[in-house]
């Protein structure tokens, strides 16, 4: 199950880090699903109703990716160079928003913020796999050159960025199965 998050604070990190290179350009937009309950177990029961299922049970929140790059090249003679290359990562952060925090006591409240801090926590994981995977993807690029033609650098940097986008979603599938520590609400 990918439950993913992820704030702004994340993406902020990230960037603020100086790791991002200019050539990899993250959108990331989040959407909310609601939930209603005045205790630990009225919530949880509106999740169970509202939450969507996968094969692995419910999902929380989802983190989905979209991938796209740009690659434009140089030929000389009997070799070509990549001439500039962007990346775009494209995420949406799917995270539960809870309606009736406002009337809650505190006890409940607080046992909702770790709940979500957990899931937050689990989801910014999630956008560092494939923020890492975009940065290998820009690293492989750029500035790539290489003896033969244009149409098979091109050939060949798109199988590796695919291969690499490919074991991104695996580090993903592992994460999941290997972190569960999301269960506050259960
Ligand atoms: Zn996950």
């Amino acid at each position: 199950m990918r439950k993913y998050a992820a704030a702004f604070s994340a993406l902020a990190f990230v960037l603020g880090a100086g790791e991002a290179r200019a050539d990899v350009k993250l959108d990331v937009t989040y959407s909310t699903y609601q939930l209603r309950g005045l205790s630990k177990k009225a919530i949880h029961q509106d999740l169970h109703r509202v939450a969507q299922k996968d094969a692995d049970g419910l999902i929380e929140g989802e983190l989905r990716d979209d991938w796209h790059w740009n690659f434009r090249f140089v030929a000389a003679e009997n070799s070509c160079r990549i001439s500039s290359d962007e990346i775009i990562l494209r995420l949406n952060i799917l995270l539960p928003a809870w309606e009736d925090q406002a009337r809650a006591n505190s006890a409940l409240r607080s046992v909702w913020d770790s709940y979500f801090r957990e899931l937050k926590a689990h989801e910014d994981s999630h956008i560092k796999i494939a923020v890492d995977a975009a940065e290998q993807i820009s690293k492989m690029v750029h500035g790539a050159t290489a003896a033969g033609s244009c149409a098979a650098l091109e050939q060949t940097l798109d199988l590796a960025a695919r291969q690499i986008v490919d074991s991104s979603e695996k580090a993903q599938d592992r994460f999941d199965a290997n972190d569960k520590s999301i269960s506050v609400l259960e």
